[in-house]
């Protein structure tokens, strides 16, 4: 059985259950699995023909062993994974794919973290009998897909804050229009004031009565289920032991850690490759050596990517012997050298990720939205930088084009077709409380609120 371990290295050990209730270790840091399994090249190779879903039972076995039997394992990947998983091969390139993560419920590639853990947590407390409150914090789609997958679950309310003026009307009607267990929170500030309450929340014995669990990225349970699907896509363009190069637009680095695991597991990733926004401290850490954190952090137009300190950089650092505290303080020195060896960053401004927009639409007839359009732009500045020897490589896009019409129109003269789910929005009533970033205002609105 794998046990979890926090990055701060002052918290005991978890097993899963707990490392899932929690979100956070008690002493601030993050839970990391203490090993990673590899998986063999023959079960790599079979993955090629092989579903989602079932990729991911054999992925997520290990992590879940001692918490859910197989069989319940299996039956909850295929309730969460029965969306499609397009891998389109761009025109016009040599053995350069796009990776659509944006069929879920909620158009964007949260929805394979958020379904999955959504569906373990639902076992969790039918077991336990208590009721849960997920509490989380969003720059625009976190929110959507965890009030998505968790719409009418029994024992299970969902809070969720969000930054007022840094999510687009779609974002925040897919937020506001569920109701039932679903409470949305409209703050005046950014997202960084919204994590930060977050934060202080669960550090609060007054809050304990609440059952309080994360649905963050920083929840284990989100980011397990976060490498699944790098190993779907290399089986699908390599072979398994050939290298393949793949590109992560990355905010908080959630989505990036889950590549970084499934490299931990054995898949054979030559560089990945994480072109951020103007949020640019990571390409600054890895040219410098020196971390410094974007206060306050930049609006840009990939706004789930606004994040001026990364939450699971403490994973990363951990991942390369180092130690990152809560606050962002390097406390050890990870392995620089090795870091720069396996990983390139950038940082894309919004001029360019426009310009990648109607780029990679003029030229391979590749339809982007902002988010995808940045790890575009970063694909090419990393191709044209390091002369690579091509490799195959995968490339996320993880918002559908939909969720951003106008810009759309504005750079390519239409707009983009719209799945179903995002249409019916339109004419549905929102409910949303709005407060001010103060933490004990929003600590009354938890007290006041309802039994789940
Ligand atoms: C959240 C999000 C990202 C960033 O993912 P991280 O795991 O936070 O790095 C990128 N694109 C979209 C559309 C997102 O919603």
């Amino acid at each position: 059985m794998i046990r979890y371990r926090s990055t701060n290295c002052a918290a005991p050990a978890a097993d899963l259950r707990e490392a899932l209730m929690r979100g956070q270790a008690p002493d601030r840091g993050l839970y990391l699995p203490e090993r990673f399994p590899t998986l063999d090249v023959h079960t790599r190779r079979s993955f090629a023909e092989r579903e989602y879903a079932d990729i991911a039972t054999q992925v997520l076995a290990p992590y879940t062993e001692g918490l859910l039997a197989p069989d319940e394992l299996a039956e909850l990947c295929r309730q969460a994974y029965d969306f499609p998983v397009p891998l389109e091969p761009v025109r016009d390139e040599d053995r350069v794919y796009i990776l659509r993560l944006d069929r879920g419920p909620t158009a964007s590639f949260k929805d394979f973290a958020a379904r999955w853990m959504a569906r373990v947590l639902s076992r969790l407390v039918a077991r336990s009998g208590r009721p849960l409150t997920i509490l989380t914090a969003t720059s625009g789609d976190t929110g959507s897909a965890v009030a998505s997958a968790f719409h009418r679950v029994p024992g299970i309310r969902v809070v969720v804050l969000f930054p007022r003026e840094e999510v687009s009307d779609r974002q925040r009607r897919q937020m506001t229009t569920l109701g039932d267990n679903i409470r949305t929170v409209a703050l005046n500030g950014k997202f960084d004031d919204c994590q930060a309450l977050v934060k202080q929340a669960f550090a609060d014995p007054a809050l304990e009565g609440l059952n309080l669990s994360s649905a963050n990225s920083i929840n284990v349970g989100r980011l397990l289920p976060q490498s699944v699907y790098y190993f779907y896509a290399a089986a699908r363009v390599a072979g398994p032991e050939q290298a393949v190069d793949v590109v992560v637009p990355s905010g908080n680095f959630g989505n990036m850690m889950g590549a970084v695991i499934a490299r931990l597991m054995g898949l054979p990733v030559r560089r990945l490759v994480v072109p951020v926004n103007r949020n640019d401290e990571f390409p600054r850490y890895l040219a410098t050596g020196r971390y410094e954190k974007v206060v306050p952090s930049r609006a840009c137009l990939s706004n789930a990517m606004n994040v001026g300190h990364p939450s699971n950089l403490a994973r990363l650092i951990a991942v390369y012997g180092g130690w990152m505290d809560e606050t962002g303080r390097i406390c050890q020195e990870p392995d620089l050298a090795a870091m720069r060896r396996d990983l390139y960053s950038v940082s894309v401004s919004d001029d360019e990720t426009r310009a990648a927009i109607r780029q990679a639409w003029e030229r391979h007839r590749l339809l982007l939205e902002p988010h995808g359009a940045v790890a575009w732009w970063g694909f090419q500045l990393y191709r044209r930088e390091t002369s690579a020897r091509p490799v195959p490589t995968v490339v996320l896009e993880t918002a559908h084009p939909a969720k951003f019409p106008e810009e759309i129109e504005r750079l390519l003269g239409f707009r983009p077709e719209e799945p179903a789910a995002l249409k019916a929005l339109d004419h549905l009533p929102e409910s949303c409380d709005t407060l001010e970033p103060r933490y004990e205002q929003f600590r009354d609105y938890l007290l006041a609120l309802p039994r789940p």
